[in-house]
């Protein structure tokens, strides 16, 4: 049977975006399934690279299968963006003329009951991109106080009813350990206006964990800070993001930084033709800018 990938969000707007040349050096900060990776692969010729880095290691397992159909001069990686600098030194990358970051979490990952992103699949509170790494979803809802899980609901997930959830977990978790994704969905379901639940109830606290979990601002301000001094001059770079925190800071970088020119001055977002066919691509929102 045949695989279904993950589908690339915006990838005509991407490549247009990037102006890929043949012998371009690409790197894909976020390869995921390979979903960009594998068209901009096709777009190069020998002279040009993809490197193609993810913290998910089983993403990157993904990738390779799906890369190797398209070529061979690709590179995967298996680290942070945030630690840019060192991973290009490391591999004596001297030259990169596009980067694309496509931020926020992969198919398989939401897919795979086991990786626990999902509060409509029963799994173990997990939430870790990268596996190796200790902190959980688990070890936040069930060892920090009350006042840190409602700034982190209120703060990541922009949730106006943080306090009641977390309310209603802290008293749940006195009598019994919250070890599911759906024991914990069907407790702040509990903590939730009936009015207000026209979205799942958990959607915007589950963003609002993985965020925490996985550091996911803190790792892109620092990307944000270092990567004009990896891009090479006339170099581009496109950030995908999917939700407001993400493309503020993604805005706010790119304005502040001198030596970037804006490549689209308002925010370029999916068709609606794209929403429907991939409702993966909703709420994303695509930035450009290019080295002077
Ligand atoms: N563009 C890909 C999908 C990317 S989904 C495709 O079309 O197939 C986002 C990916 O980014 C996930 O695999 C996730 O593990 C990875 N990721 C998120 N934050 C990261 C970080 N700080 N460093 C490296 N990879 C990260």
């Amino acid at each position: 049977m045949m695989k279904i990938y993950h589908t690339p969000v915006l990838i005509n707007e991407v490549i247009d975006l990037l102006d890929i040349k043949k012998e371009n050096i690409i790197m894909d900060c976020t390869v995921g399934e390979g979903g960009h990776s594998e068209k901009i692969l096709s777009l190069v010729n020998k002279f040009g690279h993809l490197y193609g880095i993810d913290r998910d290691k089983e993403a990157l397992d993904t990738a390779k299968k799906r890369l190797s159909l398209t070529g061979t001069n690709f590179t995967l990686i298996h680290g942070n963006f945030a630690d840019i600098l060192t991973i290009t030194k490391e591999h004596n990358i001297t030259r990169i003329n596009k980067i694309i970051v496509d931020l926020g979490i992969s198919s398989l990952q939401i897919e795979i009951e086991e990786r626990g992103f999902s509060f409509k699949r029963e799994g173990p509170l997990d939430m870790r991109m990268n596996r190796g790494e200790r902190t959980t979803a688990l070890e936040i809802i069930n060892s920090l106080p009350e006042y840190e899980i409602a700034d982190i609901i209120y703060k990541y997930g922009e949730e106006r009813f943080s306090r009641k959830i977390a309310k209603k977990i802290v008293n749940y978790r006195k009598s019994k350990m919250i070890k599911t994704t759906t024991e914990l969905a069907e407790i702040i379901k509990k903590a939730y206006p009936h009015k207000w639940q026209k979205i799942h109830p958990a959607t915007r606290t589950f963003q609002a964990l993985r965020i925490e979990v996985n550091k996911e601002l803190e790792n892109l301000e620092k990307f944000l800070e270092n990567f004009p001094q990896i891009l090479a001059k006339n170099g581009r770079i496109a950030i995908i993001s999917y939700h407001s925190l993400e493309d503020r800071l993604i805005k706010t970088y790119f304005k502040q930084n001198e030596k970037l020119h804006i490549l689209n001055k308002k925010v370029i977002k999916p068709t609606p033709e794209e929403i429907s066919r991939n409702p993966r691509s909703r709420s994303a929102k695509l930035r450009g800018a290019e080295k002077l």
